[in-house]
């Protein structure tokens, strides 16, 4: 009988996928501190500043916990920090929070303060590459709560390594990138992590596309 059911699920969830709806596995808790983690912004900001439960606190020079308005409805998830935010202890102060800055003031018309920034991982790896799963997972329970608290109603996620970790799901940025998924509580839109553009300033104009979508969605 069971047997017979999980066939039949299946079936329909292939004919689902066929008609196209998207399958997005939920992303897996490999530790789960967030439920007990507290329901303020200032008090969890401090528990980052001393948390050492991964190896990039031993390299980091500051957390890099994340910024903006509290209430923000649009938040944005970078990857991780990398030098300038290291040492200043802000999300995307380098160029490539330039560019974002531009993108978020220029293009959306919202101040960068009225929007909520912060990243997979809170301390920057070592010579930027990308965190590793124990990274981001050890990580991810505190961008979830950061989230729950701000509770956004539209989050941009800036790149592969972000969508990844937010939806569990590995397609390439480059597939995703525009689209508009349903998280249940908030719509995520991923698109080119801003230091991508920097290399490739051809992808703007596609991320410029996005950021209309997204201001249409606000
Ligand atoms: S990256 Fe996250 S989990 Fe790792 S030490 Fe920094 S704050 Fe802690």
């Amino acid at each position: 009988m069971n047997r017979l059911y999980h066939a039949l699920q299946l079936k329909r969830l292939h004919q689902l996928k066929q008609i196209g709806f998207r399958y997005v596995p939920l992303v897996e808790k490999k530790t789960a501190p967030a439920a007990t983690l507290p329901d303020d912004l200032k008090a969890l900001e401090q528990i980052v500043s001393q948390c050492q439960l991964c190896a990039l606190s031993k390299t980091r020079t500051k957390t890099v916990f994340g910024e903006g308005n509290p209430h923000a409805a649009l938040m944005f998830v970078g990857e991780g920090p990398g030098a300038q935010e290291d040492m200043t202890g802000r999300p995307f102060v380098g160029r490539a929070g330039e560019l974002l800055t531009k993108m978020i003031e220029n293009v959306l018309e919202i101040p960068r303060s009225e929007v909520y920034i912060a990243n997979i991982v809170k301390c920057r790896p070592p010579n930027n590459r990308v965190p590793t799963p124990e990274e981001a997972y050890t990580c991810l329970p505190y961008l979830q709560k950061q989230m729950e608290l701000v509770a956004p109603r539209i989050v941009v996620a800036l790149g592969a390594t972000a969508y990844h970790y937010l939806t569990g799901d590995k397609s390439g940025i480059t597939k995703v990138r525009g689209e508009v998924i349903d998280m249940g509580v908030y719509r995520l839109v991923p698109t080119y992590h801003p230091s991508y553009l920097l290399r490739n300033p051809s992808a703007k104009k596609e991320v410029y596309q996005d950021l209309l979508k997204i201001k249409g969605m606000l």
